[in-house]
């Protein structure tokens, strides 16, 4: 041990990787409680003894929020939780959900120097547990507020781009109203990630204490129909907007069978799942429970899909992908996961048709067997057919979750805003769109994404919008020789 009591170099490359605490899988998969149990404290600090404290720092160039990992991590290794929470909580509003669902082994892990001669440090693990450690200690976010600038700032959207933007915005001395589409607040974070990755109790806390900051959320409130941008500008007095839409509209592969009966996008499964609560004996909404599910795609809602499938009863529920393995965008935990609860991995497979029986239902799905062939523009291998190798899996629902898109209903309400060939918003180094006053990201601007690259959205555009707001309200003052926030609401219509 080392003068100042810490463990030397040579001593902490000893500690193996703390394992995180799982539910049992046979009890898991017949449920929808939280996988992951959490470290203890004990296991925590051991695995927190493990970072070298490197000078270089390569696990916080990896972390898209800059979260400034050894900083809180040695905090947690000497048992200053509260400390570890006021470095996390600095750096990232809400750590309790990245924790959780960031692919953190393709950020900061992936880049540890520890992986380089074994096992990273479990960056996500300890992020998670110093999140959970303050939610419990902590009473909501420790914000020190601006005071009131006058300002009204509206947000469309409440997923982690629209909820990280509107918290900052507020501390900021805002006023700020999310509206958001659905009756709960949350994004995919409440529609579509399931509860057993992010249970919806942690979400509905972090809305919680953005209300306690003064933050206004209006659901049920369809942006682009209830009022258009316009409208929030002209008639709703908001000088600014930010749009964190997200790009929720499903895709679909275009193959014969799509209307029958047992099929659906995983949108919509997902959301008939988390949000309608479709698997509680009382639910106004339905979801169909498959005796055989097949869910098509290989990314991180496709995993949840089919991980759901399998909850809802299925066996067996086959995950069909037409890559390999070493392919799929999902989270390795969330893959392993699903491996040990019992789903069918069919992969290199392409489906090529849905098949159903003489009253319009699902009995199968026709797949044709693929190899790996030269890289494509992705730089992964490409998939090609094998000639006459098509086969049937049996199945009486067919999820596909292959991709999403921007819902155009926005855009085509508000023409000045550019977007580009794909349909998402077009926006500068600031993140303003081509509207004076209208900034946007996280899926929106990106196409379908991460949670942490939406909350980094969120925080970034918020400081600009400040900026922005501020900037515009000296200008006024310089015109008219007025001061202070009273007199600044005509900013937004000049
Ligand atoms: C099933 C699933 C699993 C995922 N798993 C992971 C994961 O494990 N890790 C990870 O990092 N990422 C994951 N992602 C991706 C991640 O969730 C998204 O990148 C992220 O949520 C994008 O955030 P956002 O704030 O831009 O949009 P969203 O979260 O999509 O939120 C947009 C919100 O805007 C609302 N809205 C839309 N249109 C309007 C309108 N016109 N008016 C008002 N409100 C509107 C929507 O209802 C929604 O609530 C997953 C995605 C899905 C679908
Ligand atoms: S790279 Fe790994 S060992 Fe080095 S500071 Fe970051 S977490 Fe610690």
């Amino acid at each position: 041990m080392a003068e100042n009591g810490k463990l030397k170099p040579a001593e902490r490359m000893k500690i193996q990787r703390q394992a995180m605490p799982a539910r049992d899988a046979g009890v898991r998969s017949r449920c929808f409680e939280e996988v992951n149990l959490g470290l203890p404290e004990q296991i925590a600090m051991e695995e927190a003894k493990r970072c070298l404290e490197c000078k270089d720092r390569k696990c916080v160039t990896g972390c898209p929020v800059q979260i400034d990992i050894p900083a809180f991590v040695t905090r947690v290794a000497a048992g200053d939780f509260a400390g570890a929470a006021e470095v996390l909580l600095n750096d990232n509003a809400l750590p309790g959900i990245s924790g959780r669902v960031c692919p953190q082994e393709k950020q900061c892990e992936v880049l540890c120097i520890r992986a380089k001669k074994g096992e990273p440090v479990a960056i996500g693990y300890l992020e998670r547990f110093v999140a959970d450690w303050a939610s419990e200690h902590r009473n909501g976010h420790v914000a020190t507020l601006a005071s009131p600038t006058g300002f009204k700032v509206a947000i469309v959207g409440s997923g982690p781009a629209g909820l990280t933007a509107a918290g900052e915005l507020a501390k900021k001395g805002h006023e700020v109203t999310v509206f958001e589409a659905f009756h709960k607040p949350g994004g995919v974070l409440v529609y579509g990630i399931p509860e057993f990755r992010l249970p919806k109790e942690i979400v509905r806390k972090e809305v919680e204490s953005l209300k306690a900051i003064g933050v206004k959320i209006e659901c049920n409130v369809v942006i682009g129909r209830t009022y258009t941008i316009d409208d929030l500008m002209k008639e709703e007095g908001f000088q600014a907007v930010f749009i964190a839409n997200g790009a929720g509209l499903p895709v679909f592969m275009g193959i014969p069978g799509e209307n029958l009966k047992g099929v659906y996008s995983a949108n919509e499964y997902l959301t008939r799942v988390n949000l309608m609560k479709a698997y509680e004996a009382n639910s106004d909404t339905p979801v169909l429970r498959a005796k055989k599910a097949v869910v098509i795609g290989g990314g991180n809602t496709a995993m949840d899909g089919v991980r759901t499938a399998r909850r809802l009863g299925a066996d067996p529920a086959t995950l069909v992908y037409r890559r390999s393995r070493a392919e799929m965008p999902a989270r390795i935990e969330e893959v392993h996961h699903a491996e040990e609860e019992g789903v069918v991995f069919q992969m290199l497979t392409l489906p090529i048709e849905i098949l159903g029986d003489e009253k319009g239902w699902v009995r199968g799905l026709k797949c044709q067997k693929m190899q790996l062939g030269e890289p494509d523009k992705s730089g992964r291998a490409r998939p090609v057919p094998i000639p006459g190798s098509e086969f049937e899996i049996p199945c009486d629902v067919v999820v596909e979750a292959i991709g999403t898109r921007a819902n155009p209903l926005l855009t085509q309400t508000t023409p000045d805003l550019k977007v580009n060939e794909k349909g998402y918003l077009v926006v500068d180094a600031d993140n303003m769109t081509s509207k004076a006053g209208v900034f946007a990201g996280g899926d929106i601007v990106r196409g379908a994404a991460t949670v942490i690259l939406a909350m980094g959205d969120g925080k970034r555009t918020a400081a600009t919008m400040d900026r922005y707001l501020k900037e515009k309200a000296q200008r006024h003052e310089g015109g008219s020789g007025k001061t202070g926030g009273a007199g600044i609401p005509s900013v937004g219509r000049q």
